[in-house]
């Protein structure tokens, strides 16, 4: 079985991972305290800035020159 992806597979230079609060709609990046962190287990101790909830999911925006673009 193939180990879960962790934050050094996908380099800062390259993508953005945006945190998303189900609760009250924030968004804001992602603080990559931990590069050996697998991605569940960063989903799993995730809680929204703003209100404190936990019902948060990641989104990994690829930001490097020949990606798309995004909007709010
Ligand atoms: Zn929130």
């Amino acid at each position: 079985m193939r180990n879960p992806n962790t934050l050094r597979d996908f380099d800062p230079a390259k993508f953005t991972l945006m945190g998303f609060c189900a609760e009250c709609g924030y968004s804001a990046p992602v603080n990559r305290v931990d590069e050996d962190m697998a991605i569940p287990t960063l989903i799993r101790l995730l809680s929204c800035s703003r209100c404190g909830s936990q019902a948060c999911s990641i989104r990994i925006i690829y930001t490097a020159v020949g990606g798309y673009s995004y909007g709010y």
